[in-house]
């Protein structure tokens, strides 16, 4: 089951990658960007960081880390990621563990509302273009039997594959679109950044 110590460690891994590769992140965002993104990150996970001990339940849990997200982070990201972990906290039980299909549910209302806030398609060269492949990967492998753990690493991989699809393609959303098609052959900052995200909960729940 995913419980809060694995929503712990999910975010702890997070915290850490978003960190290692702060700068990466941003070097991605000065080719289509503005600069900021691994440096936005890593200030919105370095103030989540102090809220991971002791929290009651899930959804108390990831609401603290959504109301960070959007108190602490500016950009399109920090709206973007806030809105996303709030969904996620409603979607989640006021309890300490969740079954997998209520993990599904919340990535899936996660998503949902990135979706709603930013309008952006497939395609459109933006943080979607992973978590929602990653999110098809991990409801296929649960539709198929396959164990939480499992639908993990295939979502894990999805989002991978998802980020590295990002890079021929021309930005329609966001400050990458600003430069139309100049923005094709560069990695999207919020793919790459999304795919962390990803590959941190196939890891917390390993
Ligand atoms: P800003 O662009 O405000 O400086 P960041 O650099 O932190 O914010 O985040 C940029 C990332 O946000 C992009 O790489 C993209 O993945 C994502 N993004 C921007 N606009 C949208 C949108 N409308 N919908 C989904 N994702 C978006
Ligand atoms: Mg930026
Ligand atoms: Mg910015």
């Amino acid at each position: 089951a995913f419980t809060t110590e694995t929503a712990v460690a999910w975010l702890r891994g997070f915290d850490e990658k978003v960190a290692a590769q702060a700068e990466y992140l941003t070097q991605l965002d000065s080719a289509i960007g503005d600069a900021d993104h691994g440096t936005n990150l890593k200030r919105g996970m370095a103030a989540v960081a102090p809220k991971l001990e002791g929290a009651e339940s899930l959804s108390a849990l990831l609401k603290a880390v959504g109301m960070t997200f959007i108190s602490k982070v500016g950009g399109a990201s920090g709206s973007l990621y806030g809105s996303f972990f709030l969904e996620v906290s409603k979607a989640l039980p006021d309890a300490a563990e969740a079954e997998a299909s209520d993990v599904e549910a919340a990535l899936r209302a996660g998503v949902a509302s990135i979706v709603a806030r930013g309008k952006a398609e497939p395609g459109d060269k933006t943080m979607l273009d992973a978590l929602r492949p990653a999110l098809d990967a991990l409801g296929a492998s649960l539709a198929g039997g396959g164990s939480l753990v499992e639908a993990a690493g295939a979502a894990a991989k999805a989002a991978a594959e998802g980020r590295d699809a990002t890079e021929p393609l021309v930005a329609r959303k966001g400050r990458a679109s600003y430069l139309g098609e100049r923005s094709a052959g560069h990695l999207d900052p919020g793919a790459a950044s999304s795919a962390l995200l990803l590959e941190a909960l196939a890891e917390a729940l390993a």
